[in-house]
């Protein structure tokens, strides 16, 4: 038996690339992408009564991991990527179905986009559904996760003078917390917890259109090396 589904929209995401997106949505409150909606769910009346609401759940495909073979057994990065577990025990984006939720700061609505932040969604990524947040139900006080109980810790960021500059000057005409968000994002720690940091390794990834490149002087930090506008 199988059932289909079709996207209602697509996020356009300060996440150009998966490689230092937070796990999990809310990490990081300065990143910020707007859910484009598509006929007929762009119509106002869709939205009505979505401007009470500071949270949405996004129900969503994760589009760049979508896989012919199911996997029963994966290995989350948060528990060191050497430990197996049940695909159901975790929220890994190598899912049977390849559905994520998140749910996320409603920021603003504007007709048929919803501007939307601490968000963990690739650019593009198809979306399936949009549920309210509703606090005496989601939220819950005695919930606990013996996988993942505590928030993620974090690694001290670094700049140098001519990084800060540059993401400094590139957020000005972004008109993007583009200091905040680097910040927010390394400071989860984007390498996978079993990479021990060679000092002279450069990591990068892309924000909006710029390419950031960082390094680990020493195992617990960060230093940002360069933030350059990329042209495409
Ligand atoms: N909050 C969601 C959930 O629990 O279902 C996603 C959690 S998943 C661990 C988060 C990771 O999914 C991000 O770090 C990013 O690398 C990846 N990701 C985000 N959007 C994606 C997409 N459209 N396709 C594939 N991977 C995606």
């Amino acid at each position: 038996m199988s059932y289909s589904v079709s996207p209602i929209g697509f996020v356009r995401s300060c996440f150009k690339e998966k490689f230092a997106i937070p796990r999990q949505p809310q990490l990081a409150p300065a990143a910020r992408g707007v859910l484009e909606l598509i006929p007929p769910f762009d119509q106002a009346h869709a939205l009505d009564g979505l401007e009470q609401v500071s949270h949405v759940w996004l129900l969503f495909l994760f589009h760049q991991a979508l896989e012919a073979e199911p996997r029963l057994r994966v290995r989350p990065p948060r528990l060191g990527g050497n430990r197996m577990v049940g695909v159901f025990a975790t929220r890994s984006t190598h899912r049977p179905n390849g559905i994520g939720q998140s749910v996320v700061r409603l920021e603003r609505i504007e007709p048929g986009r919803l501007h939307l932040s601490g968000i963990d969604l690739l650019d593009g990524t198809p979306v399936l559904d949009i549920k309210p947040y509703v606090p005496y139900a989601d939220a819950v006080a005695d919930a606990r996760n013996g996988l993942a109980n505590n928030t993620p810790e974090l690694i001290a960021v670094r700049w140098t003078e001519t990084s800060l500059e540059q993401a400094r000057g590139e957020a000005l005409r972004l008109k993007e917390p583009l200091q905040a968000l680097i910040e927010q994002c390394l400071a989860q720690d984007p390498r996978p917890a079993y990479q021990a940091p060679a000092p002279e390794r450069r990591y990068g990834t892309r924000l909006w259109d710029v390419e950031v490149r960082w390094h680990y002087p020493d195992p617990a930090s960060i230093t940002v090396v360069e933030v350059l506008r990329v042209e495409g």
